[in-house]
């Protein structure tokens, strides 16, 4: 039996962090998509699921107070819109 692609996410999320983005490339799937997994994987792990805040790839700026899960569009401190992140694992 091959495994639900929720079990292969946390699969993944379990041996390192991943961004919605680099989760949506390797499963092939819209960042939407990924990040409505990803909901449910936060339910259903509760404190084992981790978020690493995003993080402003020009000015450094920490999204450490967003508790949404997707990506943010720009950076509140420097206007850019080159936000990478967040990133997310599971503790098993
Ligand atoms: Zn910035």
């Amino acid at each position: 039996m091959s495994p639900t692609l929720r079990q292969t996410l946390a699969l993944i999320l379990q041996r390192e962090p991943r961004s919605a983005v680099q989760l949506a490339e390797e499963l092939l799937l819209t960042q939407g998509e990924v990040e409505h997994h990803l909901e449910h994987l936060k339910r259903s792990h509760k404190a084992n699921f981790k978020v690493r805040p995003a993080k402003c790839a020009s000015c450094g700026y920490d999204f450490k107070k967003r508790a949404r899960l997707d990506a943010p569009g720009r950076c509140p401190r420097c206007r850019a819109e080159r936000v990478d992140g967040p990133w997310f694992s599971l503790e098993p």
